[in-house]
């Protein structure tokens, strides 16, 4: 007998008949003989419906009062799924956040778990229910509703795993697995049976939202085996793994991509000690968060400084090093927020020369202009214009040979 977490995404559980269906999977696992925590999101588009409504009464809604709104979303969804099971004459107990209770910290809308108290949902599970908790939130220790950011179900799902030490948490979505890019944007994209942690942390960070980011390092923090499945269909889905010395791991495991960056540029500030700390200072105080980074030395006018930050801080970030430019006396100010960043993402990468040099190859020849570059040891990331990722990201998909699992450099 296994003890399994799954969770159900938003699209999982989006119709009444949907969440029908789900408890017809859940049941399927109980009459295998296991015993099953299901988390769940809201029906899909309903976060965004609550924070619209907020947002139209408040630009900026006080933070405690936006989680006790959105936290409303993830408790219709756990009853209704409760009462699907109880219908199927499968005894099960809905509990929000904060009857688990899942202790995080007062940071509200993007609340770290500390802890999570099992007892409740132990004691339920030797009586042979199933156990139904809301995803994406928690509660402070003051008492007061808190949610994980967007997407939060998935590390309430592996926090949850962990902490009852599962033998596996599924995550239900709708795709059947995680795959070598969106399959949205390339049709071609292959599912991979298996990717390992790291690559799948650095997929997360790079804009593959299939998965949270903190999700992925809490399953690797905790050793947690953890599966992407569909939750429309059977299927193995894709293993979340430490990495296997006895397989040889491709140089690429897939391309991920983040829409949501901007650029700002500032050219002609003084060659001297500290610049970077000046110009970047006030922008960190103000709690953006600055990503990649590119400075240049020109000859005689001094050097330009470019940096990207997330869309949503653009407006903000630009204003800042507007005033910080005045102040050093700088020549110009620039922003751009028409576009993205692509990354090639593997561990392979580490043993393989020569996957940058395909790269800048492949985007010159289809006449894309790369505006910056950053590397690690196991990705490659480049910001181009947004018109041009589609191609982009197809033309590298085809050029790495990614639809078959054999990876050429040549
Ligand atoms: P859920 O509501 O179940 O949490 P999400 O929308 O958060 O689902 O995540 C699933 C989506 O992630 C897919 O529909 C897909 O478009 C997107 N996605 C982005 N990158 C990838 C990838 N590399 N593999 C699979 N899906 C991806
Ligand atoms: N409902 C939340 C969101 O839309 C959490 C989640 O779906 O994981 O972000
Ligand atoms: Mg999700």
């Amino acid at each position: 007998m296994a003890l399994i977490v799954q969770k159900y995404g938003g699209t999982s559980v989006g119709t009444v008949e949907r969440i029908q269906s789900v408890a017809d999977r859940v049941l399927k696992s109980v009459q295998r003989g296991d015993s099953v925590v299901v988390v769940v999101s809201a029906m899909s588009g309903e976060t965004n419906r609550l924070i619209e409504m907020a947002r139209s009464i408040q630009s900026e809604p006080a933070p405690r009062e936006l989680d006790m709104l959105v936290a409303t979303g993830e408790q219709v969804t756990i009853a209704l799924l409760s009462m699907a099971l109880q219908q199927r004459g499968q005894d099960a107990r809905s509990y929000t956040g904060a009857q688990v209770p899942v202790l995080t910290d007062s940071e509200h809308t993007k609340a770290r778990i500390k802890s999570i108290n099992t007892e409740t949902i132990k004691s339920d599970l030797a009586a042979g229910r199933v156990v139904v908790v809301a995803g994406f939130q928690g509660v402070d220790k003051h008492g007061q509703i808190t949610t994980l950011g967007r997407g939060g179900s998935d590390t309430s799902a592996v926090a949850l795993a962990a902490a009852l030490k599962a033998d596996e948490c599924q995550i239900y979505t709708d795709v059947d697995g995680v795959y070598t890019t969106d399959p949205r944007v390339v049709p071609k994209a292959r599912r991979l049976d298996r990717i390992t942690f790291e690559e799948m942390l650095e997929m997360a960070s790079l804009g593959s939202k299939v998965l949270q980011i903190r999700s992925v390092e809490f399953a690797g923090k905790y050793n947690v085996p953890l599966r992407v499945m569909s939750s429309f269909e059977d299927g193995p889905g894709t293993l979340i793994t430490l990495e296997d010395e006895n397989v040889e791991e491709p140089v690429i495991s897939g391309i991920a991509f983040h829409k949501d960056e901007a650029q700002l540029t500032v050219k002609g500030v003084p060659d001297s000690p500290g610049i970077a700390y000046q110009l970047l200072g006030p922008i960190g105080d103000a709690n953006i968060e600055v990503d990649m980074i590119l400075q240049n030395v020109g000859a005689d006018d001094g050097a330009d400084f470019t940096f990207t930050v997330h869309r949503a801080d653009f407006d903000n970030a630009l204003k800042l090093l507007r005033e910080t430019a005045e102040k050093l006396g700088a020549r110009e100010v620039s922003g751009n927020h028409n576009i993205v960043k692509i990354s090639l993402v593997g561990v392979g990468m580490r043993s393989h020369a020569g996957v940058a040099s395909k790269m800048f190859r492949v985007l010159s020849d289809e006449k894309i202009n790369i505006r910056m570059i950053a590397t690690s040891e196991i990705k490659i990331s480049v910001v181009i214009d947004d018109k041009y990722l589609e191609l982009a990201v197809r033309a590298l998909h085809d050029a790495f040979e990614l639809d078959t699992p054999e990876v050429s450099l040549n």
